[in-house]
């Protein structure tokens, strides 16, 4: 069959130092870590009129569900279709030359029964969606349960849809004992089953989880990891959580839709220097006047093409409208880390192909504490070709 996927290869990599995937699509081959940007992070761009494409392999469109609500999908009129409506919004454009996924974001105690499963499945199909999303039933679903969900939409899915990717995801909030069998189980499908989804959830919780992720990292699937909160908002200089999971087998990343006020950034009548913004030489999102040096931003992405910051939010408040000024700068931070990351991880590319990735997290204010006594040791598996 024409996959979107012909194959995915591991062109360089070790247990817990990063690995770099070849993935060969049909859309054009890449090579990963690397980010993949949101429907969010889209609106972005169109909220404050920046035209310049974003040029990343893989786009994820997000929806978020408050509780209840995927039963819109068949119990109210309509609903169906302005959610296909909304994910072609964007698909429509990106479909021909990017990997076009689908999220949904709900919350982890949502148990999905056999309506929202299959609603959440077919949006996807009638969509232009090419790599399929399949959530996991509940937050502990078990190993059998887990196995039939996959069985079932795997084979409707290719079916209904023979050019798309099945993206089966794993809760990374769970056991680590079902975390591990459900691995265990995926790695059976290598060779045929190309891509596997983790939903984010606390890297220092969830540490037993992310290891049995990296001792899976030998595998030949494509690891995506969806709904990470851009920063760990509690520590007083909060690190990007982005670029951590790339150490544990983790390929290719994307952002959760914020909650309201929930990435410390929404507050109103904020003073706009205190807009967190992604610092890629610390690798932290502090306040944009830590990247500022002489009134100019230092990073030279399109959006910021290391400005004046007072020109820079005056020229941004024609855009403004009824919204607040610290809304508008926050589009604009969200714009400049698609493109400030985005690069960032073409470094950790490079640091992972010369075995460096672990010095290289030692750099970085934000990723040192994810370097343990573990990782000093020699004699981990090598799994490059
Ligand atoms: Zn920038």
């Amino acid at each position: 069959m024409k996959s979107v996927i012909k194959d995915v290869k591991i062109e360089e990599g070790e247990e817990l130092k990063g690995r770099i995937l070849n993935i060969h699509a049909k859309t054009g081959s890449f090579k990963t870590p690397t980010k993949a940007p949101t429907s969010t992070e889209l609106n972005a761009k169109k909220n404050i009129g920046f035209d310049d494409p974003f040029l990343n392999p893989i786009f994820e469109i997000t929806q978020r569900f408050s509780p209840g609500s995927i039963s819109n999908f068949y119990k109210t009129n309509g609903y169906h279709s302005r959610k296909i409506g909304e994910i072609n919004a964007h698909a429509d454009t990106l479909i021909n030359r990017n990997l076009v996924k689908y999220f949904p974001q709900f919350r982890k105690d949502t148990i999905l029964n056999d309506d929202d499963m299959l609603s959440l499945v077919d949006v996807q199909l009638e969509s232009n969606i090419n790599v399929i999303s399949l959530p996991e039933l509940k937050e502990d679903a078990s190993l059998i349960e887990f196995k039939n969900n996959l069985e079932r939409y795997w084979k409707y899915c290719e079916s209904e849809k023979p050019e798309a990717i099945l993206m089966p995801y794993l809760n990374l909030s769970q056991d680590p004992d079902l975390f591990r069998e459900k691995l265990n189980y995926l790695a059976d499908y290598e060779g045929s089953l190309q891509a596997i989804g983790i939903k984010f959830a606390s890297p220092n919780t969830y540490r037993p989880n992310l290891r049995a992720l990296a001792s899976f990292s030998d595998k030949e699937f494509w690891v995506h990891c969806s709904s990470i909160k851009r920063a760990n908002w509690n520590s007083s200089i909060p690190s990007s959580q982005l670029h951590i999971l790339q150490k544990f087998g983790v390929d290719t990343v994307s952002i959760e839709i914020p909650m309201a006020m929930g990435d410390g950034n929404n507050a109103k009548d904020k003073p706009i220097l205190k807009t967190k913004y992604f610092n890629n030489d610390k690798i932290t999102i502090p306040s944009i006047e830590e990247s500022i040096h002489d009134g100019n931003l230092i990073c030279n992405c399109p959006i910021c093409r290391q400005r004046n910051f007072n020109e820079l939010t005056e020229d941004l408040k024609r855009y403004q409208g009824n919204r607040s000024i610290n809304a508008i700068l926050n589009d604009f931070s969200k714009i400049h880390e698609v493109y400030a990351a985005t690069s960032e991880f073409e470094i950790s590319r490079q640091r992972i192909k010369e075995g460096d990735l672990n010095k290289y997290f030692k750099e970085k204010e934000g990723l040192k504490d994810y370097v343990s006594a573990e990782e000093n040791q020699t004699s981990l598996n090598s799994f490059s070709n």
